[in-house]
This record gives structure tokens, sequence and C-alpha cells, in this order.
């Protein structure tokens, strides 16, 4: 009897034991598909690319318990290079972002379904974990696909070994790639809009709307840091004969290869816009006046010594003229809109005087640094 008590005992504690487990697994579970579906919902509602990058390899890292995660993306045209250059993220704040030109380079990590791959982690996997520290056991490669093509992989690694196995189920780790896929390629899709949405088609340099927001983003840290701040109006002279005697489509050559001569001359900060027809302005960050009107003379000299080439031989020349202001912005008060409207109307009012007064010219406003006159011109 006795020991019928003690088997019934004994299998009693070895049940409540698996029902502990189960319990314990099941919580585990649910923890994680409470983290899976946030993590979801924060990469769903990431529009920028850069952040949506930070959150793939920093969020996962921490709330999947990895070691290490790395990615890797296909960029043949250095298009997501470039995308990331202008976001100010550099390469090694990222490391554990890599970009490939070739797509060999990430096709050769998987079979041709583009299965996920779980396994022990091995020397050769090296490379693709280059820019994490971690000392890790075992991996899942999961290649991230987009209509049927492999655009990269996602990568992810423990310390230890039985973490990721070949008898895995892997449908977690293929939703999770299906997501990350598309959630990278609609940051993509955004960024090109933005792109579209504040470059001139004709000339590829920014155009007016994009130049407004960005005046008051320069002018603010100019007012912030102190630094001087110059703008320049330029105008195509007597454009409307070259429309008139050689027709728009010259007209259009001339307005291109103007924009391109303006933006030889300018730095990596200053920027170029077309404000209307042929019209340019150009902003120029922690630039006095006078170096502003140094630029502006030579691109006025580069455009006058520049031929156009036209068709059967034939070759045009242009002039344009330059109106330069500047401003002190330490010394300013007054709302920034203010002070950047200031700026810009001065500078056109100086090239209405460089027009009036005979035109291929470069004429500068008046420096203008006290509040008192801001506020009674
Ligand atoms: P000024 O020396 O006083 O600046 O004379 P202008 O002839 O350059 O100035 P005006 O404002 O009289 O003429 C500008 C011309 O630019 C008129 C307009 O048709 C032309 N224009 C504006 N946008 C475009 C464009 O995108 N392509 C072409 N081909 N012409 C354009
Ligand atoms: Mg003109
Ligand atoms: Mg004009």
């Amino acid at each position: 009897m006795n020991t019928e008590i003690d088997r019934l005992k004994a299998e009693n504690k070895n049940l409540q034991h698996q029902m502990n487990n189960l319990m314990r697994n099941a919580r585990l579970n649910e923890e994680k598909l409470q983290r899976f579906s946030e993590m979801e919902l924060l990469l769903i509602s990431t529009h920028s690319l850069r952040d949506l990058l930070q959150i793939v390899i920093n969020n996962y890292r921490n709330a999947f318990d990895l070691n290490a995660v790395t990615l890797i993306l296909i960029d043949p045209e250095y298009e997501l290079l470039r995308f990331l250059d202008e976001t100010g993220l550099q390469a090694d704040q990222l490391p554990e972002l890599k970009l490939v030109a070739d797509p060999a380079d990430v096709e050769k990590w998987f079979d041709l379904q583009l299965s996920p791959r779980l396994m022990a982690y091995q020397q050769e996997h090296q490379v693709l974990f280059a820019g994490s520290q971690a000392v890790l056991q075992s991996v899942a490669l999961i290649p991230l696909i987009r209509q049927g093509k492999l655009i990269g992989s996602l990568n992810l690694g423990s310390n230890r070994h039985e973490r990721f196995q070949q008898s895995n189920s892997t449908d977690f780790l293929q939703r999770l790639a299906a997501i990350v896929s598309i959630c990278i390629e609609n940051a993509l899709n955004v960024t090109k809009l933005e792109r579209i949405g504040m470059t001139d088609p004709l000339t590829a340099v920014y155009n007016r709307r994009f130049f407004e927001r960005r005046l008051i983003e320069v002018v603010s840290s100019s007012v912030r840091y102190s630094y001087e701040l110059s703008c320049m109006f330029l105008d195509v002279d007597h454009f409307k004969r070259v429309n008139d005697n050689l027709g728009h489509q010259v007209g259009d050559l001339v307005l291109r290869e103007v924009a391109a001569i303006i933006d030889q001359h300018l730095r990596g900060s200053d920027m170029v816009a077309r404000y209307g027809g042929e019209e340019f302005v150009v902003l120029l960050p922690q630039t006095p006046a006078n170096d502003a009107r140094m630029v502006a003379e030579r691109i006025r000299e580069s455009l006058a010594m520049h031929q156009f080439n036209l068709a059967e031989g034939k070759t045009l020349q242009v002039n344009i003229s330059i109106g330069v202001a500047g401003m002190e912005l330490s010394k300013m008060g007054g709302e920034v809109i203010d002070l950047g409207r200031e700026l810009v109307k001065r500078a056109d009012l100086a090239l209405l005087e460089a027009k009036s007064t005979g035109r291929n010219k470069v004429v500068m406003a008046e420096v203008f640094v006290e509040k008192t006159e801001l506020e009674t011109s």
C-alpha cells in the first residue's frame, strides 16, 4: 500500500514538474509573442530608413536576447549608401549593417528555395558577423525577399548552441524576415518619394519648396551657433531671347548647364535651389558675405566663359547677374522665419540692382547686423 502511495506521490510530483515546465514555456512563448508583436508594430510605424535599420539591429538583439544581429543588404547601384550618407549615418555608427554591391555575396549563403538556415556557428560565418564582437555558438541566417527577389539577409547569433538548430521551426523567423523586408522597401520608397518631392526635375537641383524648408533650419542653426550666413540670388540675363531665338529646348539645356556650373563652385554644406524660371538661389552657411561675393564672382566669370554646344556645331554664350546678401546672426534678434525672409529679400534686391545697372555683374546688399535695422527695414 505504502509503495503504491509513494509511487503515486512520485508520479504526482513528476506531473507537477512537467506542468510547471509547460506553464513556464507557455508563459515564455506568450512573452515572446508579445515582444514580437510589439516589435512588429514598431517596425511598421517607422518610415525613416535610418531609424528602421537601427531598430532591426539594436532592438531585436535586446528584445530577443540575442548576442548578435547583423543585416546585409544588396545595393548594386549604391542607392542605399547615398540615402544613408545623406541622413548623416556613418558606417562606423552602425557596424552591424553591411551593404554589398554583388548579389552573389548574399546568394551564396542560401539554397535555391531561399530558406532560412539554422545551424552551429562556423568559422566561415565570421564575415556575416564582422560588425559584432560577440562569441557565438549558433546562428540563424534569414533571407530577406521582396517580390521573389533576394534583397539581403538578416543574421542572428546566439552564444547558446541549442538556440538555433536545424530541427527548430522557422515560422517565426520567416514572418520576421517578411516584415523586415516589407518595411525596408517601404522606407526606401518613402525616401525616394521625398527626394522626388524636393528636387526640380529639369535641373536636378533642389526646388523652391525644399529651399524654404532648409532656409528655416539653416537660419536656426546659424543663430544658435552664431555663424554668419550668406545668400545669393542668380538670374540668367536675357534668357527670354534664348527661348525666342533658339527654342525652349535650347533654353532647357542652358538651364541644366547653368545649374551644374553653379553647383560646381559650391561647397558640400552650401545649397543651390531653382527658385523659379531662370532664377536660382544659393545658401552658404558659415560664410561671411565677402566670401560669398567671391564665390559669386567665380560663378559669373565661369558662366561668361562657358560655351554651350548646340546642334550643327553652333555655340551659345550667356551671362548671369547675381545679388549677394549676408547677415551676422549672432547680432540679430527676431523670429527665425523673418530673418530668413529678410536675407532672401536683400539678396533679391541686390540682384535687381545688378539687372538695372548693366547685368553680368555681382552686387552686394548691405550686411545687416542690428536688430533695429531689421525692424525698420
Ligand atoms: P533679364 O535679363 O531681365 O533677367 O531678362 P530675361 O529675359 O532673362 O527675363 P524674363 O523674366 O523676361 O524671361 C524669363 C524667361 O524664362 C521667360 C520664360 O519663358 C523662361 N522660362 C522660365 N522657365 C523656363 C523653363 O523651364 N524652360 C525654358 N526653356 N524657359 C523658361
Ligand atoms: Mg533673367
Ligand atoms: Mg527672372
